[in-house]
């Protein structure tokens, strides 16, 4: 920005009341994205003025999810309005700052670094109570980044059961605590798939679709690297209207709060 000094991160000042949650993953696919969307709709349908933050370069679908896909930002003077949903979150997605949507970023560390500062400093996010950011998979740039300029970011590390994604996970957490971040839980998502037969028949038999114990390792792991206790924050099954509501910009939580994904999620958002 020519000339002007550039803007603080309000979030990072001393006096700052806003909880600030990086979802993290360590690989993709996992549900970091959908998790992040129905965390932050629970966390408003419980009373709390929420700002959600996608900065997943790769992903950011975030927008789509919460069923602003083709909203832009309007800027007021020098300051990006975000971009407010039905449910009352307020939203910014490194995708809005591409002129065009089916644009690809191929930016490097200091263009993404630029980036996240942008959709932190320069929008007006007003008096948050919480913030969530929707991290790319992986260690890469953008952790880095968050935890320069945003130590005090709390982590939450999605994975699923598999012990793959659990390894990768642990490494997403670990590099969260080498910045400084407190890791402040596990969700396991994807946990089991209730089977559709035997819920029929009032039966409660779930099939193991990608493993178990994956969100208990990564907890176990993390405690024992960083000498605190992080816990499991809950489980998530499988359910295709996760799933759907996701494509359809109105995720579970919204669409079908009494459904068991739905439930799991807003016990989790209530432990944050
Ligand atoms: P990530 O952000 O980790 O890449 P996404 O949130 O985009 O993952 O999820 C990947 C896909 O899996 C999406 O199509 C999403 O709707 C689906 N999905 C995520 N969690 C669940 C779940 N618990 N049950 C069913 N589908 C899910």
């Amino acid at each position: 920005r020519g000339g002007q000094a550039q803007r603080e991160i309000p979030f990072a000042q001393p006096g700052s009341l806003t909880k600030v949650f990086a979802i993290a993953s360590g690989k993709g696919g996992v549900g970091k994205s959908s998790v992040t969307v129905n965390l932050a709709i629970a966390l408003a349908a419980a009373g709390r003025k929420v700002g959600v933050v996608d900065a997943d370069i790769y992903g950011h679908s975030v927008p789509a999810m919460l069923g602003v896909a083709d909203s832009r930002p309007t800027q007021v003077d020098d300051l990006i309005m975000p971009v407010p949903t039905a449910s009352g979150v307020s939203v910014i997605s490194v995708g809005m700052l591409k002129p065009k949507r089916d644009q690809v970023i191929a930016w490097r560390g200091p263009m993404l670094d630029r980036a996240l500062v942008q959709m932190l400093s320069d929008v007006y996010w007003g008096d948050l109570d919480v913030l969530l950011l929707d991290l790319p998979p992986g260690t890469g740039d953008i952790a880095i980044s968050l935890g320069q300029h945003l130590p005090g970011a709390e982590v939450v590390v999605v994975t699923t059961p598999q012990e793959a994604a659990a390894e990768v996970a642990e490494r997403a957490g670990t590099m969260a605590s080498m910045m400084h971040q407190r890791v402040v839980g596990v969700i396991e998502n994807m946990s089991y798939l209730p089977c559709p037969h035997c819920t029929d028949e009032g039966k409660d038999h779930r099939l193991d679709v990608f493993g178990s114990g994956g969100g208990e390792r990564v907890a176990r792991t993390l405690s024992q690297r960083f000498g605190y206790d992080v816990p499991v924050l809950g489980s998530i099954p499988l359910d295709i209207s996760l799933r759907e509501g996701g494509d359809a910009g109105k995720p579970i939580v919204e669409a079908d709060p009494t459904a068991p994904a739905a439930a799991a999620l807003t016990a989790i958002a209530d432990r944050l």
